[in-house]
């Protein structure tokens, strides 16, 4: 990276001792799956004494990417499906990247998650008549494994759950509107040791929560382009913050566009979900031609670059700004899809009448805070799980479904590793007791600048130069951008949360489009236009760490290792 994005270790100054003091084992700083699911597990009670966790979430608990989660969560529990079949699936989509210790956990310890959600009474969509479990087929699956709620609404009711659950849970507190703005260590060296966060609470200003083990779980990083499935607050802190504390950083090219959100200038990219393609809908090109069939064995059903990609091509070749979803097969869509036949309503489509206005958008980020099966960064008391990691399970390109699944089980596994470290007062753990920290940055002595120009004006280069289709030159010009826009923009000192939002997705977006000029071959949800084909040398996972200006290498397999 460029030394001008780790020059500032903090964003803004301040001193420890003069803010008030929060102290806790466990900071959880995300509520959406994989938060949840930590604050439920480091809250577990150790002979009769629960323990003690804060999970703390900027955003209100229905504007999650997993309160937004549509099609479902993919799970081994029938007999006609096996743990093998998934994790090739996975493995397929990954693209020569998955760890395949890191895939071999999550699908078969998911399948003991989705089994706990149901003993949780979780409303999973079932047969009207057998009562049984309904499940769907997505994308790049060879059984159908969905489990999904309220036909669309697969992540409102994950969300609804896990809330309830963790609010009903002894030890667990939890803070909404409240902004991680960093991640505190005794010193800036490489290796100093979390110790808590410096947050910004809507109500209560600056604070400083100490804790034993923080577990970042803040979710992804879509807002970095202008187009996206995202909400509002996927502004990729997590990553931001995890980076300036000296976390290692992995695989950032990676970043999967879904290939059909609703198309419709003034309506927001609402996603259009995959399982409406898995019951049978088609993709057709502005002449009324069902062009995935030409592309791939599985057509529409097609891992999601492929199809994304397909139809970018299309348009490019065809002219216009979209292609078309044909749903007029599917019988009973409003009872399948309520949510999303209630959202084409609203704009006076039928989708048994009439072709749906379809384009990709960033959706999901592949790469994100090296993490081990624990949750172990690099950092000593940082764990991460959920979409903000990068363990190996993903690859080069993410299998729908597969996610909520990876929050619930990396959820619970790094919650699990915070309470042993909270039990145990040996070295490992800081003992509860905080450190002086003070930042000491002088406010910089140039002008305004307009914060919502900056934002705007780097999603669109994103979108333009770092999106579905890549090549060399345009991701060198959207590094000295980035460069440049950083100069006036991360010397400055902010004082809310949108400001913060906006250094940090400067960052990252920084991060990606070096990541992804590096990566110099096509591989997973990667697409470079000079480099068509995947190559050799670049099978290994790229790995950034602040103060460094090139990325080191890890083999596939080499990812998921122990953390500190
Ligand atoms: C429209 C849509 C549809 C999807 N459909 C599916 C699907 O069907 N199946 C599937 O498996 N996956 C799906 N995904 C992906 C999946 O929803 C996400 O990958 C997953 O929910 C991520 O969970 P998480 O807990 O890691 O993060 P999130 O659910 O995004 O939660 C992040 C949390 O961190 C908080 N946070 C972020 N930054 C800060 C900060 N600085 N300070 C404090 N708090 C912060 C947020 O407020 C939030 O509470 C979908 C995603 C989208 C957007």
């Amino acid at each position: 990276m460029h030394p001008l994005f780790d020059k500032r270790r903090y964003l803004i100054p301040f001193r420890s001792s003069l803010l008030p003091q929060i102290f806790t084992d466990t900071l959880v700083i995300g509520g959406g799956v994989a938060g949840l699911r930590a604050a439920i597990e480091a809250a577990a009670s150790i002979k009769g004494a629960p323990g003690d966790v804060i999970l703390l979430s900027k955003s209100a608990f229905d504007a999650t990417n997993t309160a937004w989660a549509q099609g479902g969560i993919a799970a081994v529990l029938r007999d006609d499906d096996s743990f093998e079949s998934h994790a090739a699936d996975t493995i397929e989509a990954g693209a020569g990247l998955c760890d395949e210790r890191a895939v071999d956990l999550m699908v078969e310890e998911g399948a003991q998650r989705i089994r706990e959600l149901i003993d949780w009474n979780i409303r999973f969509d079932r047969d009207k008549k057998s009562g049984e479990l309904h499940t769907g087929r997505e994308g790049g699956h060879h059984a159908s494994r969905v489990y999904h709620a309220d036909g669309d609404a697969t992540g409102r009711e994950l969300q609804r759950l896990l809330l309830e659950r963790a609010r009903a849970t002894e030890g667990v507190r939890i803070f909404e509107n409240c902004f991680s703005l960093d991640l505190i260590t005794p010193t800036a060296e490489p290796g100093s040791p979390v110790r808590g966060a410096i947050t910004h609470h809507s109500r209560y200003g600056l604070q400083m929560i100490w804790a034993k083990t923080v577990i970042l779980a803040s979710g992804g990083a879509g807002q970095l382009f202008r187009e996206t499935t995202n909400p509002r607050g996927a502004t990729a802190d997590g990553v931001a913050m995890a980076y300036r504390a000296g976390a290692t950083i992995a695989d950032m090219a990676f970043v999967q566009f879904h290939p059909t959100t609703l198309y419709l200038p003034g309506a927001h990219r609402a996603l259009i979900s995959e399982a409406v393609r898995g019951e049978g809908a088609h993709l057709l090109d502005a002449s009324g031609l069902r062009f995935m069939t030409e592309v791939h064995e599985l057509a529409e059903l097609a891992p999601r670059d492929i199809v994304s990609r397909a139809i970018i091509r299309r348009i490019a070749q065809q002219g216009g700004s979209h292609v078309w979803l044909d749903c007029r097969g599917i019988a009973n869509f409003q009872d399948r899809f309520p949510g999303i036949h209630a959202l084409l309503r609203r704009f006076e489509l039928d989708p048994a009448k009439d072709l749906i206005p379809v384009h990709p958008a960033a959706h999901y980020a592949v790469g994100g805070v090296r993490a081990d099966e624990v949750g172990r960064t690099d950092v000593p008391g940082l764990l991460a799980a959920g979409e903000v990691t990068c363990t190996g399970f993903h690859g080069a390109n993410r299998l729908a479904s597969n996610s909520l699944l990876e929050g619930l089980v990396a959820g619970a596994r790094s919650g699990r590793h915070a309470r042993e470290r909270a039990v145990d007062n040996g070295a490992a753990t800081n003992g509860g007791h905080p450190a002086q920290v003070v930042s000491d940055i002088r406010p910089s002595d140039q002008g305004e600048i307009d914060l919502v120009d900056i934002r705007s004006s780097l999603r669109s280069a994103m979108w333009r130069n770092v999106g579905i289709d890549r090549v060399g030159p345009k991701l060198r010009d959207t590094q000295e951008m980035f460069d440049f826009w950083g100069r006036y923009t991360l010397d400055k000192i902010f004082d809310e949360p949108e400001a913060w939002e906006t250094q940090n997705l400067l960052t990252v977006g920084a991060l990606v489009a070096r990541a992804a000029e590096w990566r110099e071959e096509s591989r997973g949800c990667h697409a470079r236009s000079d480099f068509n084909e995947p190559r050799a040398e670049f099978a290994v996972h790229d790995l950034w760490r602040r103060g460094r200006p090139t990325p080191e290498t890890v083999g596939r397999d080499e990812l998921f290792a122990a953390g500190a």
